[in-house]
């Protein structure tokens, strides 16, 4: 990283001479991702390149339409900038098409259903209080209003997607889009059994993969590529990109999905951000990259064992993945006070519902964590039992009311955390 400080630098300073008072913000900011322990599953540390790509000057550009089919000149730069971030996409997952326009997770699923529904077909996908996304059809989406979403879970004995209960409304609803994948599911999704439902009931098969990209281009979770008509991704979780998103399918509906994202949805493509996932895809090809995600799953694994073995109730009782949910409930406390005193500790995470949650969705059981972050830094799953201590230490201080652990928790994980320098930091 140092080598890339000096440009870094540079930005900071001119920011600090034009707007001391937003640099004073960014900089307090930069500080807080150093010495904190951030457990947000779809959070990361992008590389300085990454980081140098997202600052440039393609943020000056406009280049609406396609590379070679621009309604702008001056694109001879912007065009193989565009290429290459898709034959990377391409290349890296094994996909025929890749369109790498949409602005974030969110309008990348809005071009999903442009490009294969129409407003009022159904749309099958995970309950978000189950795990799922708001754009699978939920109801305060925009989603939910203009289509009509009908939600799957997870089993009550097993915490798992009850693949016969997707079948079983599949079969009553016929849905003309399916959705797997979701924000807070801990296991793998089963692509080829969703598949087999989708053909059984003709519904289009949508892989929302934007928690397990950079599981999947690491070769630690099975690949959506060969199972479903389109995958969705967001670029910033786990493939620890810069913020953005992707679409990726076979060749046959390359056409309808370029020209939902524009002009279905969207005006010009962020090249910065275009730029910058260019650069992700070329790191995640990279040998490196696949030993990040194997000690993500691993971080998890080891995280989870040592939660549950202090006493920690794990929603389908583990991982295969980066992310772990837990159910304070028997702890006597609930998620958001839990991961509000952990943040006070120096430990981020975020309070989430739990499968069949009996407390109110904005005041829910339980809290969401997440390796991909702390395996960027090159924490291992050694420090794993140390973590689960912190945890249990700053959730059993909330039951007793001992708010003095928390300061206590908080010097200790800047230490650690100051001789794990993230990539990226520090800046200036
Ligand atoms: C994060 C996420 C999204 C939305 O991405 P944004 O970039 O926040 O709009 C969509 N689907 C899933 C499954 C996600 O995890």
């Amino acid at each position: 990283m140092a080598q890339t400080a000096p440009v870094l630098h540079r930005a900071t300073d001119a920011l600090a001479a034009a707007d001391p008072e937003l640099a004073a913000l960014v900089c307090a900011e930069e500080r807080l991702q150093a010495d904190t322990l951030r457990l947000i599953p779809s959070e990361n540390y992008v590389s300085a390149a990454v980081l140098a790509a997202t600052g440039s000057v393609l943020t000056n550009k406009y280049s609406e339409g396609y590379p070679g089919r621009r309604y702008y000149e001056g694109q001879q730069n912007v065009d193989p900038i565009e290429e290459l971030a898709r034959d990377r996409a391409k290349a890296l997952f094994g996909a025929e098409h890749a369109n790498v326009q949409p602005y974030s997770g969110s309008p990348a699923n809005l071009a999903v259903y442009l490009a294969f529904a129409k407003p009022g077909d159904t749309v099958l996908g995970c309950a978000l209080p189950m795990g799922g996304h708001l754009t699978h059809g939920w109801d305060v989406s925009v989603t939910g209003t203009w289509f009509r979403g009908i939600g799957y879970g997870v089993r009550r004995d097993t915490g798992r997607v009850d693949l016969d209960e997707v079948r079983s409304l599949a079969l009553r609803t016929r849905p003309r889009i399916i959705f797997c994948g979701g924000t807070a599911l801990p296991r793998t999704v089963d692509f080829a059994a969703f598949a087999s439902i989708a053909a059984e009931v003709g519904a289009v098969l949508a892989a929302d993969m934007s928690h397990l990209a950079g599981l999947v281009a690491g070769g630690v979770h099975p690949s959506p590529v060969g199972h479903a008509d389109v995958i969705v991704t967001t670029t910033h979780k786990t493939l620890r990109g810069p913020r953005g998103a992707m679409l990726l399918s076979g060749a046959e509906h390359a056409k309808r999905i370029d020209k939902a994202v524009f002009p279905g949805l969207q005006g010009g493509p962020h090249n910065h951000t275009t730029a910058a996932i260019a650069v992700a895809l070329k790191e995640a090809a990279g040998p490196d990259f696949r030993t990040y995600a194997r000690a993500v799953v691993a971080n998890a694994a080891r995280l989870g064992d040592e939660l549950a073995a202090r006493g920690f109730d794990l929603v389908s009782g583990g991982t295969d993945t980066h992310l772990l949910l837990t159910d304070l409930t028997s702890w006597g406390v609930a998620g958001k006070p839990a991961a509000k005193a952990l943040d006070r500790a120096g430990i981020v995470v975020n309070h989430n519902t739990v499968p069949y949650e009996t407390r109110r969705p904005f005041d829910p059981s339980g809290i969401r964590i997440g390796t991909p972050a702390l395996t960027s830094r090159g924490l291992g799953v050694e420090h794993m039992p140390q973590i689960a201590e912190w945890i249990t230490r700053v959730v059993r201080s909330v039951a007793e009311d001992r708010p003095d652990v928390e300061k206590q928790v908080r010097g200790e994980v800047a230490e650690l955390m100051a001789a794990y320098p993230a990539p990226g930091l520090p800046v200036g």
